[in-house]
């Protein structure tokens, strides 16, 4: 069966995993393309119109793939990380594309809830009861599939930038937001240009240690945001999406955590009619105003 997976949202939570996992069991996954302007112009016909920006991608991934594959993966995710939950938009995701997006569309889906349930324990359920793999093939294809993906994760916290001596700016963001072509790319090209050291910031840890906050990748953030030490950070950049409650919700508070540590913070909001003229200009003054106060270290 060819399974069509959107890259957007939850391929990029689970790097690689999803690809591993249907091809071990036989099946021929396709990845949509990356995101480009023509994604958001396929999802626009279709897509709410008060959808943030990720989920208008998502959606236009899924109509790239509609006619082109066999099924979609479209799971329902309430939780990534034990006793925490996910934006209410992921729970909804599944329900939402059978509803808008994919009306007549086979779909296969699971329901990811870390608090009830293991991943793998949900995965294992699929190969056997969904895609009629026998035991032993379920059981090594989630084994293989989580080792593919934990690889991935340690490879791209290996490829952060290393320059000794030289203050990096952190990007922080969602997994789906710095890793997206469309939504990242300008702002990393960019600050590449300036000649910036840059650290995206990488995800893997879930075994992080609960506060406050019970959105996953939020407390993953704040958790980032706590251990930075001011001698190797010289900013941090938010990357936001627009109409992102979420996110409005948690900036002041990343504002002051980073404001606590003499860090300066901006938060860079993209919407699908940002130009890079703007986000070159907001750049640019960014770097420029940190290198005036801070003359004694190089950025
Ligand atoms: S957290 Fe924000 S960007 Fe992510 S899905 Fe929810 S509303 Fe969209």
């Amino acid at each position: 069966m060819r399974i069509g997976i959107p890259r957007a949202f939850y391929y990029h939570s689970y790097p690689k995993l999803w690809e591993y996992f249907f091809q071990r069991l036989g099946h021929d996954p396709v990845v949509s393309s990356p995101s480009t302007q023509k994604t958001l112009e396929t999802a626009s016909a279709h897509t709410e119109t008060e959808n943030c920006l990720p989920q208008k991608l998502f959606d236009g991934h899924v109509i790239s793939l509609i006619g082109r594959v066999d099924a979609i993966f479209v799971p329902r995710i309430i939780s990534i990380v034990k006793k925490h939950n996910c934006c209410p938009r992921f729970g909804a995701l599944y329900d939402a594309t059978r509803a808008v997006i994919a009306r007549d569309v086979p779909l296969i889906s699971i329901e990811i809830n870390e608090t009830a349930q293991p991943l793998t324990k949900i995965l294992y359920r699929l190969a056997r009861a969904t895609l009629g793999a026998d035991r032993q093939t379920a059981k090594l294809a989630v084994k293989e599939s989580f080792s593919v993906m934990e690889n991935h994760h340690r490879a791209q916290a290996d490829q952060q930038e290393k320059q000794p001596g030289q203050r990096k700016f952190l990007l922080l963001g969602h997994p789906y937001t710095l890793r997206d072509l469309f939504i990242a790319d300008p702002i990393i090209k960019k600050l590449k240009q300036l000649n910036v050291p840059l650290e995206l910031m990488t995800f893997g840890n879930y075994n992080i240690k609960p506060s406050g906050i019970l959105w996953c990748v939020f407390n993953m953030m704040q958790h980032k945001l706590q251990n930075l030490d001011p001698r190797d950070y010289a900013g941090v950049i938010h990357i936001s999406t627009f109409n992102c409650g979420a996110d409005s919700m948690m900036a002041e508070r990343f504002r002051r955590l980073c404001k606590q540590k003499n860090i300066p913070y901006m938060m860079l909001m993209m919407d699908e009619h940002t130009g890079k003229a703007t986000v070159d200009t907001r750049l640019e003054v960014f770097v420029d105003s940190l290198s005036w106060q801070r003359t004694d270290v190089a950025i």
